[in-house]
């Protein structure tokens, strides 16, 4: 069935995007708009008002409640158009992730590789947990799930701030994989 998708206007793209309360529900409703009806145009808005600086993507509303993972620049490119890869670490709540992101320039495009595992026994995989790669603006097909061994891969367009939520639902939580760390 085809919906209808009602935009949020643009007013209401800025304050969810800047200012807003974190307890007004049109902030839900934005979020709604942009993680589940994946709306490309207003995606695309909202990445034009945080790209700017990453102190608005560290402020926004929208991304409050991504954790912001520790990270390494592992490898340095050193011929021209050489990818990138950067290895995040972090604990999200019972879980723990380890990604790396390679930043393939020449393909304008992101490679997430990485694994999860259970908080405190560092070996022990999660298996089959839903992930959903949340991208400003939306990214699409982008939901996986982690394999027997607790891994997944993901790609998207290089463009984009993202963040990867581990589980089901818009309150699971969401770890920030890129803000554009090349800058
Ligand atoms: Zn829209």
């Amino acid at each position: 069935m085809i919906q209808t998708l009602t935009h949020p206007t643009h007013d209401d793209l800025v304050r969810c995007a800047t200012t807003i309360d974190l307890s007004d529900p049109l902030l839900m409703r934005v979020r709604r708009h942009l993680e589940v009806d994946r709306c490309e145009t207003c995606g695309t808005t909202v990445h034009g008002l945080l790209s700017r600086s990453v102190r608005a993507i560290h402020r926004s509303p929208l991304l409050r409640r991504w954790i912001r993972p520790l990270h390494a620049r592992s490898r340095t490119g050193t011929r021209v158009g050489a990818a990138a890869d950067y290895q995040l670490v972090c604990s999200v709540g019972p879980f723990a992730l380890d990604v790396l992101v390679r930043d393939c320039e020449t393909e304008r495009e992101l490679r997430f590789v990485g694994q999860v595992t259970h908080a405190g026994r560092i070996h022990e995989p999660v298996a089959e947990l839903a992930l959903h790669l949340i991208g400003i603006p939306a990214a699409p097909a982008d939901d996986t799930a982690t394999d027997q061994f607790g891994e997944f891969a993901l790609s998207s367009a290089r463009d984009g701030i993202y963040g990867l939520r581990l589980g089901a639902g818009l309150d699971a939580p969401c770890v920030m994989v890129w803000e554009g760390w090349e800058a």
